[in-house]
């Protein structure tokens, strides 16, 4: 039985990449995901629009069709799990249509209510959220917490850089790789958000955090870790979007029909 897939926020920039994973002939060949909603923010154009056409894609058979609706009761019936690349309010509404299925979410910038708007969602059905679907992220995550655990002294400061379109800042990544920091040194440092003016000198202790935007940057996140003597610089450079796409179908193959709770991208890669 194939495991049929909704998709939140299937006319962004990462929906279509999702539908495109998902529509791929080698994909549907082996039979084993099949589309099965597709959701766009209400008065979209694309609302009303077949899900393949909107990729460029036509669909096998006419029972295939999967036409673009906006979000409401049932919208994700016949679904074992959503896929969300949304706003952060798209989320939050589209949450109590959910009911048991299954959730995938890489939408950032969700704010604390969300955030345990998802906890609340994950006693009835099984969520996982990410910042990034990359490996190479997830990787990034784990020699930051490192270098930070063995390098104790050094200012760190993380750079990232985005496409003009990006609507928050800092980037849910360079969050997670702060967080990555933090979990290195066993604390919570805080974090300052870019300098202009008499500042003084540098305080030991804070992260400080710097957002480039602009042009059509996929993503690119450098770590600085700057000590006497030496400095070291981890970094990760997303080349297309397919990349996070992939990493999101991957889950959401490992998280349908798991127990109700919250689950994290790590767990999907090294399981
Ligand atoms: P986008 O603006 O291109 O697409 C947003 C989508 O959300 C559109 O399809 C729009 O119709 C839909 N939407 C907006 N309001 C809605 C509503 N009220 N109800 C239903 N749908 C609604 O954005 P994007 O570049 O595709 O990014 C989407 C999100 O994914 C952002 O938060 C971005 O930061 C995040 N993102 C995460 C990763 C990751 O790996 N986790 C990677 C890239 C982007």
């Amino acid at each position: 039985m194939s495991l049929a897939v909704g998709v939140l926020g299937a006319s962004g920039r990462m929906g279509r990449m999702v539908l495109e994973e998902l529509l791929r002939p080698e994909v549907l060949d082996r039979g084993e995901l099949r589309l099965a909603a597709a959701v766009a923010r209400p008065g979209s154009a694309s609302l009303g629009r077949e899900a393949h056409a909107l990729v460029g894609l036509s669909p096998r058979l006419p029972g295939d069709e999967v036409r673009l609706v906006a979000p409401g009761p049932g919208c994700f019936s016949g679904c074992d799990v959503v896929i969300d690349f949304s706003l952060p309010d798209a989320l939050a509404a589209a949450l109590p249509h959910l009911g048991k299925v299954a959730l995938v979410s890489g939408t950032t910038g969700l704010p604390p209510e969300t955030l345990q708007a998802l906890d609340a969602q994950a006693q009835q059905a099984p969520v996982l959220w990410a910042a990034n679907f990359s490996v190479g992220i997830a990787l990034l995550v784990e020699l930051v917490q490192q270098a930070a655990a063995a390098m104790p002294e050094a200012d760190v400061e993380i750079v990232e850089t985005h496409h003009r379109h990006k609507k928050d800042a800092p980037s849910g990544t360079a969050n997670a790789l702060a967080d990555a920091v933090d979990a290195g040194r066993g604390g919570q440092a805080e974090r300052s958000h870019g300098r202009v003016g008499q500042i003084g000198e540098r305080a030991p202790g804070p992260i400080g955090m710097h957002a480039l935007r602009g042009g059509d940057v996929v993503g690119e996140h450098t770590v600085w870790l700057l000590s006497q003597g030496e400095r070291v610089w981890l970094g990760h450079q997303a080349s297309s979007r397919a990349t996070f796409a992939a990493g999101a179908v991957r889950a959401a193959r490992w998280l349908a029909h798991r127990p109700p709770r919250r689950y994290l991208f790590r767990e999907v890669l090294l399981p």
